[in-house]
């Protein structure tokens, strides 16, 4: 074969190639150096989940595995006042959880204002695992937690009830008011050593919400999305802005189409603040983590913080923001 032809017919070869490969199969030729395991989540007790995820991912454990521990952590932790116990309640006092889990193999769970069940994101596993289904709400997740061996408990502390009594006092039951810096859910997205991903999202939503609000966390494609062969994101914020744009699904598909973490997650918030014109009056965060292990983050306001672990330790990071 002559210089010229032989070079096109390599050429052609090799795009053919690359038209017919799986988005994974692009992946692994164009970026051989993956950083894994490596988990990432949202907000500052995300160093502490982070911290119970490693030691899964550690031990060549499962990135589902890790996630659900990892998050697990926060809804346990009284302090953590919008997931799981502790959380502040919806305008009635009472305190209704949102949580959704997706693994590798593209199969999620999730629970929406399920109350009274201390662990919200083994209940979507289970949801997962155990069902045909990928959503089970109100009464009938509950009973479904309670079938599986969950005790039913009183989440709401002294401490949440204390200052729900306050905010009835200051603000007449008013729950169209939402807080830009009231933004807690914990969302975490881990890669494992066998290089698979998987994610978690859970929270007990905004407080003071209308009883019955549903927010973006247990939505698959709002608040969480992972796909194996791409990567995985998840949110924070104000669940309706997220709801409206299905932000960690479009990040997930940007990141399809050639984009790193960081950009998908700089476009999204692009996107809300195109579509959505009061933008600056509330907050949303992305969290994104690709197949080779490499992270991204954004916010549209300041005080967006997202906690990164891999080998060389767990740290708290500053997300940059759009306005
Ligand atoms: N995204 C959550 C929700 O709207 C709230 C939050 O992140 O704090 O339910």
């Amino acid at each position: 074969m002559k210089g010229n032809t032989r070079r096109s017919f390599i050429k052609k070869t090799v795009l053919g190639g690359l038209a017919f490969s799986t988005s994974s199969e692009i992946f692994s030729k164009t970026a051989p150096n993956v950083t894994k395991p490596i988990v990432i989540s949202t907000w500052k007790w995300g160093i502490d989940a982070n911290a119970e995820a490693w030691k899964v991912l550690q031990q060549d454990g499962k990135a589902i595995d890790a996630v659900e521990q990892g998050v697990r952590v926060s809804e346990s932790d009284p302090n953590v006042t919008s997931v799981g116990y502790g959380g502040l309640p919806d305008r009635e006092g009472r305190l209704t959880l949102d949580a959704s889990i997706m693994d590798e193999t593209g199969n999620c769970g999730s629970v929406a204002f399920l109350e009274s069940i201390k662990n919200p994101i083994s209940v979507a596993r289970l949801v997962m695992d155990k069902t045909p289904h990928v959503m089970l709400a109100g009464a009938g997740a509950k009973k479904f937690a309670l079938e599986n061996g969950f005790k039913e408990e009183n989440l709401v502390t002294p401490d949440a009830k204390t200052k729900w009594q306050e905010w009835i006092k200051e603000n007449n039951y008013d729950p169209n008011y939402i807080d830009p810096h009231n933004h807690d859910t914990i969302g975490m997205i881990a890669l494992d050593k066998q290089g698979n991903l998987s994610g978690a999202c859970t929270t007990s939503g905004l407080r003071w919400k209308y009883h019955g609000r549903v927010g973006d966390s247990p939505i698959i494609g709002a608040g969480l999305y992972v796909d194996n062969a791409v990567g995985g994101a998840a949110a924070t914020g104000k669940g309706e802005a997220v709801m409206k744009m299905l932000g960690s699904f479009l990040i997930v598909e940007l990141m399809r189409q050639g984009k790193s973490p960081q950009e998908a997650c700089e476009l999204a918030i692009k996107r809300i603040a195109e579509k959505q014109k009061d933008y600056k009056e509330f907050q949303v965060g992305f969290i994104a983590l690709n197949k080779q292990g490499k992270t991204g983050a954004y916010a549209i306001r300041r005080n967006f913080k997202y906690a990164v672990a891999n080998k060389d330790g767990n740290s708290l990071k500053d997300s940059n923001h759009f306005t």
